[in-house]
């Protein structure tokens, strides 16, 4: 057999796919109808349910009140005749673990009924409470293991849904995840408590604008870039089985340089998969909206309108779940990895961000009076100043070994924190700030007097080089990574909101603000304190070029470069001070979170390097020396008979696999002296591990450069890019 034969069958199978066959018809009506289908929503709920016991869940959701056991049993019996309708035999309690993985623990229905049948019970103590055994899933110490206890916790703000399976469905319920002493053991429960924080401090500003009450959310819509390569491919080739992503491979003859494939029709088969994923979502309420070519070759986006941010981050979970899932059905793999292949653009997960209420409307929307832009301005001037000193923690938020690929590769925002303002909202608030006229009118502005110039609203140059927008009515997140939950980047963001809040709050509640116009003076003040402190942070050029790094340093801002500096950060005074003064993480809560985050960058670094060390050994190396020998004995041959040839490539390919030998070598020996404690094994890791990796990657790829193509068992980049 041919060193290359995986390759060729793998190919071949591809060649010869059966088309695509249509599966159910999807038209616009089919959409409508089927959207939500799968939801436990409030409309089924007000449909259903008795009016006091609707009645009495629609404050807890609103008020976030205490939900009493007669609601939860009215609900559960209601919830377990829905489900039971919709064919269902198991319930699940669905949470969100700090691996950032979604877990569930189903059960049945049905029990005996203790005269040989069997009974459907679901009660609302089942419904609101489960306990999952769990035990296995990281708590950075907050659980010892003869404490195993965990629970699930209903939670009543996101809707229960039916999950289906050719063989079966179940009910799914989403839960918080706690230890039994309340600590959080999941991504969930913070999200819900920052929610919260923002809402109070919200409400304090608000008040001064007569928008005060309706309960102020944040809201994310998140747009999720991906890629999708061949199964054969992907069961070829180690790496991407046990890593996510390609750890060795040369870049190919062609890559994404022509930009041929950002936003160009979409390949049939992709679109095939699109399509059923998109119907999946829409049964499950998630409102995907958008879907297209990325740069890289094989690379996709979809993005769901926004909503609030629980939800959002729920849906953006199943987003995952069902993308991986329906991928496979086409005889493809999903990669979420930020970084599946060098060289060609990785993924991300742009995080659109806002905040607004029932009464208040977008708080980040410029608005058409005085008054809503005075509002809108002291939001604005908040989210910059929360950008401006909470940096080091909106970095941490969106560390992993993985996005330490992407930021700051030219295609991705760099590791430094900047906001963009456009140069229309840049010149207001500067103009408010030095009492210098707006270009475009004589006099100077005045908040509470003036409306706001133009500011236009999603423009088409939008720079896409800053990690933090402001795009019209939103801030977009750009860091976030595309394997990451957007959970963390969420709490962060609303914890910081709430903190810059209370800031304004507290300035507004001091200052005379009597009539519109000392009210207006008041937000003059304060923007322009803010803006004096905080305008460091203020970028609007190109965040890929190396003057900004030059001039970010001057400015004093911080880059820190990687999930090993960044990570310390959740362990420093400010950020454990800031989770515990908005009741959003407990001390203990914020450390656990630094020794689960550590571990797994930790983990993921040994699982690639062990990976590459055997690939190198297993895979590699026997491929170059078969073409050594082939090189060699032929060189022989030649002789033999009189000819004498040159023996450059056998010299070349000989020093090739004598580095590789030694790379091998350092790697394994740094593996074996790395440290116990978890911040000096992270220092490690990036000093020395990942440099030996990237050694060994190195010589390799000029390995697959030089062997036969014949002899080359890996799929190559080429392949797995662009055979569909
Ligand atoms: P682009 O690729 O140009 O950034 P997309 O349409 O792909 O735009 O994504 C924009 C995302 O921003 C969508 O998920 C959209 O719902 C979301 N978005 C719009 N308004 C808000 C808002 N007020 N709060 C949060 N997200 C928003
Ligand atoms: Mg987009």
């Amino acid at each position: 057999m041919s060193g290359n034969a995986v390759r060729l069958e793998a190919i071949s199978e591809i060649v010869n796919q059966e088309p695509v066959e249509s599966n159910v018809p999807f038209t616009e009506s089919s959409t409508a109808e089927i959207f939500g289908e799968n939801v436990f929503s409030l409309t089924v709920m007000q449909k259903r349910l008795p009016k006091d016991v609707y009645k009495s869940l629609k404050t807890t959701i609103e008020k976030g009140a205490k939900l009493d056991p007669t609601t939860a049993n009215a609900v559960a019996a209601e919830m377990k005749s829905w489900a039971l309708e919709h064919g269902a035999t198991h319930y699940a309690h669905v949470f969100y673990p700090l691996t950032g993985l979604t877990a569930e623990k189903h059960d049945s229905f049905y029990t005996p009924d203790g005269k040989g049948g069997t009974l459907a019970e679901f009660e609302g103590g089942t419904l609101v409470q489960g306990e999952p055994d769990g035990s296995s899933f990281p708590n950075g110490g907050i659980r010892e293991t003869f404490e195993a206890r965990g629970y699930t916790i209903w939670d009543v703000t996101s809707p229960a849904y039916i999950m289906e399976n050719p063989n079966g469905t179940t009910l799914c319920i989403p839960t918080a995840f706690v230890s039994w002493t309340g600590e959080a053991l999941d991504k969930k429960t913070p999200v819900l408590r920052s929610m919260q924080a923002l809402n109070i401090q919200a409400q304090r500003v608000l008040k001064f604008f007569g928008t005060a009450g309706a309960f102020v959310s944040s809201t994310a819509g998140a747009e999720q870039e991906y890629f999708l390569v061949d199964k054969n491919f992907f069961y070829a080739r180690p790496d991407l089985l046990n890593a996510g992503r390609t750890l060795f491979g040369a870049a190919p003859p062609k890559g994404q340089e022509f930009d041929d494939h950002y936003f160009g029709a979409i390949p049939e088969r992709v679109l095939a998969c699109m399509f059923e994923a998109e119907r999946e979502c829409f049964k499950l309420g998630i409102p995907v909206k958008t879907r297209h070519n990325e740069v890289a070759p094989g690379q996709y986006e979809i993005a769901p309108v926004f909503e609030f941010s629980n939800v959002a981050t729920d849906h953006q979970q199943l987003i995952m779940v069902t993308l991986k899932r329906v991928a496979e059905k086409y005889g493809m793999i999903c990669l979420m990895h930020e970084k599946p292949f060098a060289g060609v653009n990785g993924s991300g997960k742009h995080l659109n961000f806002s905040m607004g209420s029932a009464d208040a409307g977008n708080l980040f929307d410029p608005g058409d009076t005085p008054s809503e832009n005075a509002q809108f301005l002291v939001f604005c001037a908040a989210m910059i100043r929360a950008v401006y000193h909470w940096a080091p923690l909106l970095r941490t938020v969106v560390a992993s070994a993985s996005n330490d690929h992407r930021l700051g590769a030219n295609e991705a925002p760099p590791a430094i924190l900047s906001v963009f303002l456009g140069d229309e909202l840049t010149e207001v608030i500067e103009a408010i700030a030095t009492g210098a006229p707006l270009k475009s009118r004589k006099s100077v502005m005045h908040v509470g007097a003036d409306v706001l110039p133009e500011i236009p609203r999603d423009s088409g140059d939008r720079n896409r080089t800053s990690p933090m927008a402001f795009t019209g009515n939103r801030f977009e997140f750009r860091a976030v990574g595309s394997n990451q939950s957007i959970a963390g980047p969420l709490v962060a963001m609303n914890s910081i909101m709430a903190d810059s809040l209370e800031f304004c709050a507290s300035k507004l509640e001091a200052a005379d603000t009597s009539t519109p116009e000392k009210l207006g003076k008041a937000v003059e003040a304060l923007v322009k304190e803010i803006y004096t402190e905080c305008k460091n942070v203020v970028f609007n050029g190109d965040g890929y070029s190396d003057e900004w790094h030059a001039e970010a340093a001057k400015r004093g801002l911080p880059n820190l470069k990687t999930t090993a500096d960044a990570l310390p950060v959740l362990k420093t005074k400010e950020v454990t001070e800031l989770f515990e003064k908005y009741e959003v993480l407990s001390a203990r809560e914020t450390e656990s979170r630094y020794e689960v985050y550590a571990e797994q960058y930790i983990m993921s670094i040994n699982v690639e390097s062990n990976l590459m060390l055997k690939m190198a050994k297993t895979i590699i190396f026997p491929a170059a020396i078969r073409y050594q020998s082939e090189l060699a004995t032929s060189l022989a041959n030649l002789k033999e008979v009189g000819i004498s040839a040159d023996t450059d490539t056998l010299s070349y390919v000989t020093e090739l696999i004598a580095t590789m030998q030694s790379a091998i070598k350092v790697l394994a020996e740094a593996k074996e002296n790395a440290p116990e404690d978890p911040e000096e094994s992270c220092n490690y890791c990036r000093d020395t591990i990942i440099p030996a990796m990237n050694s060994l990657r190195e010589v390799a790829d000029k390995i697959e450069g030089e062997v036969a193509d014949d002899l080359w068992p890996l799929p190559t980049y080429q392949e797995m890019l662009f055979v569909r």
